[in-house]
């Protein structure tokens, strides 16, 4: 049965079903209730949470007291124009290797941060992240698998101003402004996943359907970018990339589409969940 771990206010949590079991103190202290303790020990963790039962659950799941599963990792990776008919939308040709870009640790927030506009030019982009659970270097893409704890869901909030404004862009400030990450709803192991290379994945803005596809239509699917990015970088626990986004993004609407204040951001992946993020605008403090 797949495994799915949460940060309920700070503390790691499994959800089952509807409910939540606190980590640490089912555990007796076997496990820390800090979440980036709880990727550092990701086997062990997972195959005592195969153990619990409804019994062990102490209260109900409100996801609105969740925070980001992951919230301090050491590199948070993304890829850029990684779905043919997001290229396509945005008039570029296929890359050759990832695009890769970084987005900053301190802009994740939980499945139901509100999200702070930064401009009038800020747009959604729903993806597939995936959580890495061992350490690992040049990793062959046949076995990048044995080295993902788990998907979660993502948003790589953008604002296309700070992105696009000026050239060349420049994409790692303007989808790292705090709150323009938001994850979760928790970590769930791959068994959870038929196909872990070919997943729904969508994502509606006040209620009108903007991004639907599937992770199959990656340029770049995710073993190939373990594989890419072990071949440079060491990965680490608790590293994150943020695998792309597919098309129907706002700035290449027609008309174009970018968030305002009071806009609800719906993101779902098929067997992870959901996550709801509501937008309101930047004011200046006084
Ligand atoms: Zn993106």
């Amino acid at each position: 049965m797949a495994v799915r771990v949460a940060n309920l206010k700070g503390r790691v949590s499994v959800v089952l079903g509807a409910r939540l079991v606190d980590v640490e103190r089912t555990s007796g202290g076997r496990f820390s209730a800090d979440p980036m303790a709880a990727v550092q020990r990701w086997d062990a963790l997972v195959e005592w949470a195969r153990g619990l039962r409804d019994g062990d659950a102490e209260g109900p799941l409100d996801e609105v007291d969740l925070g980001p599963p992951v919230p301090r990792p050491a590199k948070v990776f993304a890829v850029g124009l990684n779905y043919r008919e997001h290229a396509h939308e945005a008039g570029l040709e296929l890359p050759k290797s990832p695009m890769i870009f970084t987005k900053f640790p301190s802009c994740l927030v939980g499945p139901r941060a509100t999200v702070v506009l930064s401009s009038a030019y800020v747009d959604w982009e729903v993806e597939l992240v995936v959580v890495v659970g061992r350490r690992g270097h040049r990793i062959l893409a046949a076995r990048a698998f044995e080295h993902v704890a788990g998907y979660t869901i993502g948003q790589d909030v953008s604002d296309r101003r700070l992105q696009f404004g000026d050239k060349p862009p420049q994409f790692s400030l303007g989808k790292s402004i705090d709150t323009f990450g938001p994850i979760g709803p928790a970590v769930v192991t791959l068994d959870a996943f038929p196909d872990p290379n070919d997943l729904a994945l969508g994502c509606d803005v006040s209620g009108e359907a903007m991004q639907a596809a599937r992770t199959s239509d990656m340029i770049f699917a995710v073993p190939e970018l373990i594989a890419y990015l072990s071949s440079l970088c060491t990965l680490e626990p608790g590293d994150l990339v943020f695998t792309g986004t597919p098309s129907g993004v706002g700035s290449t609407r027609n008309p174009r589409r970018y968030l305002v204040e009071g806009d609800e951001i719906v993101s779902r992946i098929e067997h992870i969940g959901t996550m709801v993020n509501r937008c309101v605008a930047h004011r200046a403090e006084s």
